[in-house]
């Protein structure tokens, strides 16, 4: 039988994307979904990619290229840890270390030119650096941004912000100010991160927006129903085109690009829940908590008396701490809860018995649970997370954050206003609602779909000789 490559014809058989994620999982994924959507049209995929957090190549077909870049580099303070971990000085320092030796594979590559002809490089929105090495070599970039359209929008606002001194807040006061021009949010979203010094949240957010206006065109896993405002205002601002092809899990049929291995038991004891009853508790792969944070959730789970699937995963507490949940948990809980180190998320939220998630509103988290119609309860830590929340709770109205300390009677309250009350049977019905238009816009001639199509015409347009 022709391989989707062969069967496409000449145009794309000899064609091959270089692609280039950041090494952490909430970036690893959509660019590897990405991979598996070009590849699907019959394109040949080369990923560079670090030498830690790497992708396992085995789990890859014919057609894939992996190419590590930089190893040997001291990577200890190139991985952030924990939700106080200082995330942007990572990222800068991962471009001014990889820079050079991806100068190195990048040329390497293009002068082999064994496996069709490299035609791009599509790279995460957070590697400004190695899209410099890329103009240098006269490789043409696409940037794939694996957060939604308004947080884009948000950090094009960024330094504006600053210059009125709004940013970084001077006092408490200043936080729940409404930002008049980026609707729904307030300063308090736009604190990127409490830990990393401003200078560098600012260096950051320029480079990520630099390589945006610096590409060909800026990639989404995001959807026109979803973010049609915010789309417009990408599209009015960056001069670049803006292709919104997500959500890319469910346009991707390819391998997971999981790090750490999931327990699929869980899924088991799903099917023995009934539907709609199960919170899930997730807070992605980076966030973490302190000793009294887990004892507030793991209490309030369990007076809750909802069913939950909880992941712990082994690093959720800040530091080295080893995780020890309270005394006659396991007990209290029997049945009604468990516990996971890492969990096949999709395939959770997907699953019938689940009715609420507890997330940190990474964009992924956000989007696989608005793709499953699963109302949230928001918990967001850093980054965009905040952004995420802020538009969950007020603009799609499928949930609502839980802000404070994190005390066991309002996760109580909070989580059974979540699963069990008509407010949360509302969002219910609002989150499946947006799961339909997620659903439709990846069918044929859908949205995402049709921009998919634009996507790979950009691509296989593009001389092959670079
Ligand atoms: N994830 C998973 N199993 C887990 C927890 C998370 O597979 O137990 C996946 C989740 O499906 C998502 C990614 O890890 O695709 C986390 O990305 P997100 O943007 O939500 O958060 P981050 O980890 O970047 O903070």
């Amino acid at each position: 039988m022709a391989s989707a490559a062969e069967s496409s014809g000449g145009a794309t058989a000899t064609r091959r994307v270089l692609m280039f994620p950041l090494p952490f999982q909430g970036h690893l994924n959509p660019m590897l979904q990405l991979a598996d959507v070009l590849h699907a049209r019959g394109l040949r995929v080369t990923i560079f990619h670090a030498a830690f957090n790497a992708p396992d190549p085995e789990r890859y077909p014919a057609g894939y290229r992996f190419v590590p870049v930089g190893a040997g580099v001291p990577t200890a303070d190139l991985v952030p840890t924990g939700s106080n971990a200082d995330f942007a000085g990572a990222v800068l320092r991962i471009n001014e270390r990889l820079q050079a030796p991806f100068q190195d594979s990048l040329r390497a590559v293009l002068e082999e030119d064994e496996e069709g002809a490299a035609v791009c490089l599509v790279l995460d929105s957070n590697l400004r650096g190695m899209q410099v090495v890329a103009d240098r070599l006269g490789v043409p970039t696409l940037v794939l941004r694996t957060a939604g359209a308004a947080c884009l929008v948000a950090f094009m606002a960024f330094p504006a912000l600053c210059d009125k001194g709004l940013l970084p807040p001077q006092d408490h006061s200043q936080l729940n100010m409404p930002l008049d021009d980026l609707q729904p949010l307030r300063v308090r979203d736009m604190v990127f991160s409490t830990t990393s010094p401003h200078e560098t949240i600012s260096t950051c957010l320029e480079c990520i927006v630099e390589s945006v206006r610096c590409s060909s065109g800026v990639i989404f896993s995001t959807f026109c129903d979803l973010e049609d405002v915010e789309l417009q205002k990408v599209n009015d601002s960056v001069g670049v085109p803006v292709y919104a092809i997500g959500p890319l899990h469910k346009i991707s049929s390819g391998p997971q690009s999981s790090l750490l291995a999931p327990d699929r038991t869980c899924l088991d004891w799903l099917d023995k829940q009934e539907d709609e009853s199960v919170l899930f508790v997730s807070f992605g792969s980076l966030a973490s908590m302190d000793k009294e944070e887990l004892m507030e959730t793991a209490l309030g789970l369990a007076n809750s008396r909802i069913p939950f699937l909880w992941v712990i995963r082994h690093d959720l507490l800040h530091g080295s701490e080893k995780v020890g949940l309270p005394d006659g948990f396991e007990e209290a809980v029997q049945g009604t809860g468990m516990v996971v180190s890492w969990a096949p998320q999709q395939e959770v939220l997907g699953h019938q018995a689940v009715g609420g998630f507890w997330t940190h509103n990474g964009w992924n988290s956000t989007l696989e649970s608005i793709s499953e119609g699963v109302p949230m309860l928001c918990r967001p830590h850093f980054a965009d997370q905040m952004i995420n929340a802020r538009y969950v709770q007020e603009v799609w109205k499928i949930g609502f954050e839980l802000e404070g300390k994190l005390e066991r009677g309002e996760i109580e309250r909070n989580v059974r206003n979540l699963l069990c009350q008509e407010v949360g049977g509302e969002m219910r019905r609002r989150a499946k609602d947006l799961k339909d238009k997620a659903t439709r816009c990846i069918k044929k001639g859908g949205s995402s779909q049709t921009r998919v199509d634009l996507l790979v015409n950009f691509i296989t347009s593009l001389p092959s000789s670079i």
